[in-house]
């Protein structure tokens, strides 16, 4: 079937079905051809949370089909491609994060949220890469554990000098191919380019960094100037959508590494696939989905929060 029969048959079956495509913006551009909506993580959970689709195809990994179905419970998640899951929030489970709780008792936990139903259940409140810092600060505490991610967990701790952050020992092995020799040769070819950076990203990287932001505030920062050149330090799916929304600009991946492969499994014949047979459904346990929901609430809850990852 080639591309344009696809698209069709998928737009098809999306209107005979009620169902809606939201697509992350590191899956590969083809499913934008497709998608309702492109975003974030969390954003296109909330999205599929107020829609009044009976279906929801979440192109992206596992923890974000999750996310939307803790937000939708009333509502048939499905994921394209069962592979698609996230290496980070891998990294620790339910019995892990009990036992880095057991470690610090009095302490309270914020959890990223890439991370699993069960350990969004176990933590006292959420947060994405965008707000890990405010949501830390509204806690008012001297100390707090962090995970999974230890690297979001020291771009906190830099901006709240006077707050003790414990992270746990997690991160993402996307951004850990970020080296500081990358942007180093990057600046030698580009000097002018301006150097943006995810906070998932090392903290002698982030370092280099003009401006560290989550994928959305990296978005909108190219939105607000008009440099000529960006070197861009996070998943390439982010450059090849800042190609297309500003084809007067250059944009530049750091190095051509920064593929995340488990959000590349996703492909249109896998959105047909779930489309058509209604496979792969995300399921998540009621309980599990209630104590998860009041930490992303809890989040979502602070005051200004802006709620991007
Ligand atoms: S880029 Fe990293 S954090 Fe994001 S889905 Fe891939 S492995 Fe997980």
């Amino acid at each position: 079937m080639i591309k344009k029969e696809l698209i069709e048959e998928i737009n098809k079956l999306k209107s005979e079905k009620n169902a809606i495509i939201l697509g992350h913006c590191y899956q590969n551009p083809e499913i934008d051809e497709v998608a309702d909506y492109v975003g974030d993580s969390l954003g296109l959970s909330k999205l599929a949370s107020q829609t009044d689709a009976d279906i929801i195809v979440f192109a992206g990994v596992y923890f974000m089909a999750e996310t939307a179905k803790i937000l939708s419970p009333n509502k048939k998640v499905l994921l394209p491609n069962k592979k698609s899951g996230c290496n980070m929030a891998d990294m620790i489970d339910i019995k892990l994060v009990k036992e880095f709780k057991a470690k610090y008792p009095d302490l309270p936990l914020v959890c990223y949220v890439n991370s699993s139903a069960e350990v969004k259940a176990e933590c006292d409140i959420c947060c994405t890469s965008a707000n890990a810092i405010e949501v830390v600060r509204s806690l008012g505490v001297k100390k707090v554990l962090f995970a999974p991610d230890c690297y979001l967990g020291s771009w906190v701790q830099k901006n709240l000098p006077d707050v003790e952050i414990i992270s746990y020992t997690g991160y993402c092995p996307t951004h850990l191919r970020i080296s500081p020799d990358d942007i180093k040769s990057a600046k030698e070819k580009y000097p002018n380019a301006v150097v943006l950076v995810h906070p998932e990203c090392r903290p002698e990287v982030a370092n280099l960094g003009d401006f560290i932001g989550s994928t959305t505030q990296i978005f909108n920062y190219v939105e607000k100037t008009d440099y000529k050149q960006y070197i861009i330090c996070t998943e390439k799916g982010v450059v090849d959508r800042l190609k297309l929304q500003h084809k007067d600009r250059e944009f530049v991946l750091v190095n051509d590494r920064i593929v995340c492969h488990n959000m590349k499994y996703n492909t249109l014949f896998d959105v047909l696939d779930v489309l058509k047979n209604e496979n792969n459904e995300v399921f998540v346990d009621k309980d599990v989905a209630k104590r998860a929901l009041n930490s992303i609430n809890r989040m979502i809850s602070i005051k200004s929060s802006k709620v991007t990852v």
